[in-house]
């Protein structure tokens, strides 16, 4: 696995670990992230992004997402740096970057740290080099819903190499994850492989979604997480060698499956434009991976319901400006108020699913429910 995503990436200096939001926690440690200092991020993102960010005492400073990219603009973060940003982090939303060079010649001119989050991105390109080729360092995830799984998993990779021995000494706190958490894994992964079928599919994701919010299961997201800024124990761990037989499996079908998304992307963008609906710009698409499909709706939990009810596999990325959090966002420094386009964004948005083998079946949920869609 680590060869096939060096040769992908062009570079040896990539680095594993347990979650992707450890490897985001690595690479602001390294950079050295500290008390007082602040780290600009778009306010439409995963909790668990703001969460690394303040493990480590400093301040997110958030930036409203332009509605047609949902994604930061280089204007929007220019405001927003003070003489205390140390990091600005960008996002390949869905699989899309945004003025990722403006963004970088502007924070190198003012010797700020670049970060790119390509969770969403790994497989896809950004103006003719891999997604996370501009910044000094980017971080991905293997989790479940990522580009490919490991079950859950990430890393990062280093561009800047001043920071490499800074990055082999943080290196050296990692845990090993424990034999209960990997054991977890594999059942988990087990399950994905022989259980999962479409007839069982939703009553599966509602047990999963139960047992990891009850802590019982290696969840995407633990309680602690969504709920508080605190550290969980052992939160730095590594990659276990059961992610990464999973992820060598998985890994093979990423370039067939990057070609279905961008099929399936082009058929609903065309349906959206015949229908004079909201859909993604074609001059967007060309660096565009889509791990999902951005619609706007009207009445989301009842549009989610009806997903559900015709077996699409609807997505709900993201349901707040720092997803899944719906309350207390003060916590996270957040004061939505001030982000009027993640608000509408994130109230609106559902994804359609990218990798179907038959989008028609999407289409026919669409048309039946039209009169709900933006
Ligand atoms: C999933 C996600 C993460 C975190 O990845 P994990 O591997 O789950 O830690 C970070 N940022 C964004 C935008 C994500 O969607």
């Amino acid at each position: 696995m680590k060869q096939a995503i060096e040769q992908y990436l062009g570079s040896k200096e990539i680095y594993f670990y347990w979650k992707g939001r450890v490897a985001l926690y690595a690479l602001l440690k390294v950079m050295g992230v500290q008390e007082g200092d602040e780290v600009i991020l778009p306010a439409f993102t995963c909790v668990v992004v703001p969460n690394a960010i303040k493990y480590l005492g400093a301040k997110p400073i958030y930036v409203d997402i332009d509605l047609n990219t949902y994604n930061t603009t280089a204007e929007k973060v220019c405001e927003k740096i003070t003489d205390k940003t140390k990091v600005i982090l960008c996002q390949n939303t869905f699989g899309l970057s945004s003025q990722v060079e403006e963004i970088v010649a502007l924070a190198r001119s003012k010797n700020i740290y670049t970060i790119e989050d390509c969770t969403h991105g790994f497989g896809g390109t950004y103006n003719g080099k891999p997604n996370g080729s501009y910044c000094d360092a980017a971080f991905y995830s293997t989790q479940w819903n990522k580009p490919f799984s490991t079950g859950v998993g990430g890393f990062l990779l280093l561009n800047n190499l001043d920071l490499k021995e800074s990055l082999v000494t943080v290196n050296q706190s990692i845990e090993v994850p424990k034999l209960k958490e990997r054991f977890m894994l594999k059942v988990l992964q087990f399950v994905k492989r022989h259980i999962l079928k479409p007839s069982t599919y939703w009553t599966m994701v509602k047990l999963y979604r139960w047992l990891s919010k009850m802590n019982l299961v290696v969840g995407s997201s633990q309680g602690e997480e969504i709920e508080s800024v605190n550290m969980p124990e052992g939160y730095f761990k590594g990659m276990s060698s059961v992610q990464f037989k999973e992820g060598e499996r998985n890994l093979k079908g990423l370039k067939n499956q990057l070609e279905l998304r961008q099929k399936n992307a082009a058929v609903y963008t065309d349906y959206l434009k015949k229908k004079g609906k909201v859909f993604v710009d074609e001059q967007l698409n060309q660096n565009h991976s889509f791990l999902k499909y951005p619609l706007l709706v009207q009445k989301r939990d009842e549009f989610l319901d009806l997903a559900e009810g015709a077996r699409i596999e609807m997505g709900e990325w993201f349901n707040s400006p720092i997803h899944p959090v719906q309350e207390k966002h003060e916590l996270w420094d957040l004061d939505l108020s001030q982000f009027p386009n993640a608000l509408k964004a994130s109230a609106e948005m559902v994804n359609l699913p990218t990798d179907v083998k038959d989008p028609q079946v999407v289409l026919n949920f669409l048309d039946k429910n039209i009169d709900l869609v933006k």
